[in-house]
Formats: structure tokens, C-alpha cells, sequence
């Protein structure tokens, strides 16, 4: 069986529900250059047994592999029994080349799936603020094929009938043709003033937009250095974007931002940045790693014996809760005891677990738990649980054993550098000295600069979380350029948006 799967244009939100299903559930994917990687990626992290077969060439639209040797690549790997997805930019049958394969997968009786996609002449002008059709400015529109095809004679379109044919003309094309496009056009009797755009990279953090008349239109794009992948729009329809940009306007459009936590950790962080329109790179210096210990069953067997039980990360919550639910117990074992959560990002995790945290500061750091807890009146000679990572700070138990608290321990997980996380980062940083780097902890700090050397790690444009991870990078020398006003991940982002606010972006 054989899916033809629209990958969509680019932003890896835009396939659909069931081209993600079916290439979750085969056995091979094949893939062109146009389909972004971040979505082979996340395949391959989530489904390492897939086979990948790559028949694109970056940077080009002619496939690496011939037409005939993707079919027969296809119908080899179905043959043998094999769940294939033929995962393609785009549609897979507008300018796709999926109709020759599934005329192919007919001739040879192998039964195949079409599933469409977002196709990049809608999905890029609707990044750009253009609606390709817009009632009372343009009924129709015209998708075309301006590609070179060497063996194909240049008058396959007929461009004098579509200059004539009003409406909007969205031009696939690579960038080299767009003169000779435009001529035609012109003597086909277009008016040299109508509006014209060009979208470089649509839908990809990258998306760049140039607008001007159609007379006009290669010069700016020209000027502007606008390569491939680009779609052209001609047409009224393009006035429209000065009212309706909406992508290319936010906060942090275009900017690279670089997160170095941990990859479990890292959602809440990337999901923001990037609804700002951050180009979001992850690069964890370190991962979570449990310790296995009978200590924090034995506590939770135990825990009437305890007065409190603190936690001072999510990854704790997380950990102390499984340990929970696989001895069958649920929120009614903390009935009994109260609750201290370091930050309202810990307290969510416990939340999230229908546990309310009595003592949350004012602030995020273990000094601000500490002051928490000097507040109450009622803390010497009670028994306190604290999960805890090994390697963390003294701060806590130390301060809660001085106010005359029993503190019990328990190491549950440590930080370990991640020896993949950071490969690939030293390019990232050399390619765009301009990149921030997010530190959202001293540990993070630590592990990123054994990862890629100190040299390097003092070149960067860090954005600590607060205090106390500032105090790390400044041990190692590493100028701080962005603090969060309070330590949590709202606040981090906040004050990176704050950064860029007044500064312009070259990408937009
Ligand atoms: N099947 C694809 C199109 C393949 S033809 C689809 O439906 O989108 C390849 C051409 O599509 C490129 O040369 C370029 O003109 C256009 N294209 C594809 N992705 C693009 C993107 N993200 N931004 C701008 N143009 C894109």
C-alpha cells in the first residue's frame, strides 16, 4: 500500500490529521526536499524504525532522483510488503509530479491513498496577509507552473490569455524565471501597475514578503536577494496585505532563539516563543535522567510520618506522581500533609494532579521558599519530604533544617549532559551570531558551556531565567543580554520580547 501524503507548505502545524496518521503508521517514508525536516525529525524521534528514503536535492525543485527511479523506488518497497508513505511538499498533485506516481502504482495494481495537502500558493499569500480570492477584488485564481522545464517548450503557458484573464495569478516558480514571467505579462497586456508580491520560505519562520507593482516587482525582488522556495502573487488581491499581515508582524517574527533545556522540558518555552513567531532551535545541554530508589517509596508508603512535602521542579511532580500511581495510589495520599511548590510552573504540574500547593513565593527560586517558609510560625519540629535532583543547591534543606525542620531527602533524578542536543548549535551560532540563548537554570548553564566550550559559550546572547542562573553565567564569563523580571517561563519570554521591541528585524 502506497500514501500519497501532502506534507503541506511548510510549517509543520499545516499536514493534516490524516497525512500525520498514515506516516506515523507505515513502514518507509520517501521524501523530497520540500517537505521540512523538523517533520522527519519528529517521525524519526517518535518512530526510529521507519525507514527513510530522501529522493529531493536541497535548494532545488527537481527532484535528486529521476521520476522513473522514484516509481520504481515505490513499487519496490510496496512489493516487499511495506507500508509506504510518499510524503511530498505541498499537494501532492498541484505541480507535485503525484499524478505520474499514482499512474504508476495503477499500472502496477498496487493499491494507493491520495491524501491532499495545503498547497503552498494558498498557504504562503495567507501567511502573507493575502487571500488569494476576496469578495469585490478578485473572483478567481490562476495557479501556474513558471518552473524551467528543460524538456518542455516555453509556450506551454499561455500567457498573453492569463494577463487578459483578471483575477489572481499565484506563480510557482523558481526565482530565475520571474523576469522573463513578468515580460510576458506585460506585452500580454497586464497593466505594469498591478499589485505584485513575492513570498520567500512561506509559512517558515524564514517567510520573507516583498511587495511592489508588477513593473517593478523583479527589481525589488532582486534588491532584496529573495530566492527559492518562492511563490509569486499578481493581482488587486495583493493591496489587501497592508491591512491583513498578521505573521510577519509579530513580536519576535523571524528571530532565532535557541533553547537549551531539556527536551521534556521544552515544550511550554518553545510553544510561546514560537507563537510570537520565533524561528525556535532546540539544543538541550542536558537531560532528566530518574534515579532509581527504593527511599521515595519507602516515603510515600511512610507518608503520614511527614508534615510537608516540597517540590521544586516539574520534573519532581512528574516523578513523585508516577511513583504515586504505580503503588495505586492517587491525590488522596497528600491529604494528610501540606504542600510547598517553588514556582506557579511546579504548581501547575501539581495542579494539573488535582493537588493544591499551600506555599508558593513570591519568589521562583529556593530563596524565595525559604522566606516562604520563615513567614510561618509553624515549621520547627515538623518533618519535611523533599524529592529532590542530585547535584541541586543546599539552599532549601539547609534553611529548613536551620528554622529547626527534620528534612528528609530523596534523590529522584540528576541532570546528564545530552551528548546529541547540542550538536549542530556551534553552526547554528556561527551561521547568526545574532541568536539568543536561553538558560532556564544554573545546571543548563553548566552543561551548555561543557558542550560547546567556553570560547564559544562567551560569544553568545544569553537570556537567563533570573538570579541565580544570571550568577552561573556571569562565573563563566558569559555577558548576560536579557533577565527575566521573575523566574518563570512567561517572564523569560516577556523580557525576550522586550529585547527585540524597537529594534527591526531584517526578516520582515
Ligand atoms: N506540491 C507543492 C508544489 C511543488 S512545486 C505544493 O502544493 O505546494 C515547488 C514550488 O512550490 C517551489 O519552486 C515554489 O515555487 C513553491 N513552494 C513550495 N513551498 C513553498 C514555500 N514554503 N514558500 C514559497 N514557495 C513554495
Amino acid at each position: 500500500m502506497v500514501f500519497l501524503l501532502g506534507a503541506g507548505p511548510g510549517d509543520p502545524g499545516l499536514i493534516t490529521v490524516r497525512a500525520l496518521d498514515r506516516l506515523r503508521s507505515c513502514d518507509a517514508v520517501v521524501y523530497d526536499a520540500l517537505v521540512n525536516p523538523q517533520l522527519l525529525r519528529d517521525l524519526a524521534a517518535e518512530r526510529p524504525e521507519i525507514e527513510r528514503h530522501f529522493v529531493g536535492k536541497r535548494g532545488s525543485a527537481e527532484p535528486a532522483a529521476s521520476q522513473e527511479e522514484i516509481n520504481r523506488l515505490l513499487v519496490r518497497l510496496a512489493r516487499a510488503g511495506k507500508r509506504v508513505a510518499r510524503l511530498k511538499g505541498g499537494d501532492p498533485f498541484v505541480f507535485g509530479r503525484g499524478g505520474e506516481e499514482a499512474q504508476a502504482l495503477a499500472r502496477e495494481g498496487i493499491p494507493f491513498e491520495i491524501v491532499p495537502g495545503i498547497t503552498a500558493g494558498v498557504a504562503a499569500p495567507a501567511y502573507a496577509g493575502i487571500p488569494v480570492t476576496h469578495r469585490g477584488v478578485s473572483t478567481s485564481v490562476t495557479f501556474v507552473t513558471g518552473h524551467e522545464d528543460p524538456g518542455k517548450s516555453a509556450g506551454d503557458v499561455d500567457w498573453p490569455a492569463l494577463a487578459r484573464a483578471g483575477g489572481t495569478l499565484v506563480l510557482y516558480m523558481g526565482v530565475g524565471r520571474l523576469a522573463t514571467i513578468v515580460r510576458s505579462l506585460l506585452s500580454g497586456g497586464m497593466k505594469a501597475n498591478t499589485p505584485a508580491a513575492v513570498v520567500e520560505w512561506g509559512t517558515y519562520p524564514r517567510q520573507r514578503t516583498v511587495t511592489a507593482t508588477l513593473g517593478e516587482i523583479v527589481d525589488v525582488a532582486t534588491r532584496n536577494g529573495i530566492e527559492a522556495p518562492s511563490i509569486a502573487i499578481v493581482g488587486e488581491v495583493v493591496s489587501l496585505r497592508d491591512a491583513m499581515r498578521w505573521f510577519d508582524t509579530r513580536p519576535l517574527h523571524g528571530r532565532r532563539i535557541i533553547v537549551t533545556r531539556a527536551r521534556a522540558q521544552s515544550s511550554d518555552l518553545r510553544a510561546m516563543l514560537e507563537t510570537l513567531g520565533a524561528d525556535v532551535i532546540e539544543a538541550p545541554a542536558l537531560m532528566i535522567e530518574r534515579l532509581t530508589t527504593s527511599s521515595l517509596g519507602d516515603a510515600l508508603a511512610a507518608i503520614g510520618r511527614f508534615d510537608w512535602i516540597v517540590f521544586t521542579s516539574r520534573n519532581s511532580v512528574e516523578i513523585v506522581w508516577e511513583a504515586v500511581r504505580s503503588r495505586g495510589g492517587d491525590a488522596r495520599l497528600f491529604g494528610g500533609i501540606k504542600i510547598a511548590a517553588v514556582g506557579p510552573g511546579t504548581g501547575a504540574a501539581l495542579r494539573a494532579r488535582g493537588l493544591e500547593s499551600d506555599v508558593l513565593p513570591d519568589r521562583f527560586v529556593a530563596e524565595g521558599l525559604v522566606e516562604a517558609f520563615r513567614e510561618r510560625p509553624d515549621i520547627a519540629g515538623t518533618r519535611i519530604l523533599f524529592p529532590r535532583a542530585a547535584g541541586a543547591r543546599e539552599v532549601l534543606p539547609d534553611a529548613l533544617r536551620a528554622m529547626g525542620a527534620d528534612v528528609d531527602e530523596v534523590e529522584i533524578y540528576r541532570a546528564v549532559p545530552d551528548a546529541e542536543g547540542l550538536r549542530g548549535v556551534a553552526e547554528v551560532l556561527e551561521r547568526d551570531g545574532q541568536s539568543v540563548v536561553t538558560f532556564t537554570s544554573s545546571s543548563t548553564v553548566r552543561f551548555f558551556v561543557d558542550g560547546i566550550g567556553l570560547e564559544r559559550a562567551r560569544s553568545v546572547r544569553a537570556a537567563s531565567i533570573g538570579p541565580i542562573t544570571t550568577g552561573a553565567l556571569a562565573a563563566f564569563g558569559i555577558p548576560v543580554a536579557i533577565e527575566a523580571p521573575a523566574a518563570t517561563i512567561p517572564a523569560l519570554v516577556g523580557a525576550i520580547v522586550a529585547h527585540y521591541a524597537g529594534s527591526t528585524n531584517a526578516g520582515a
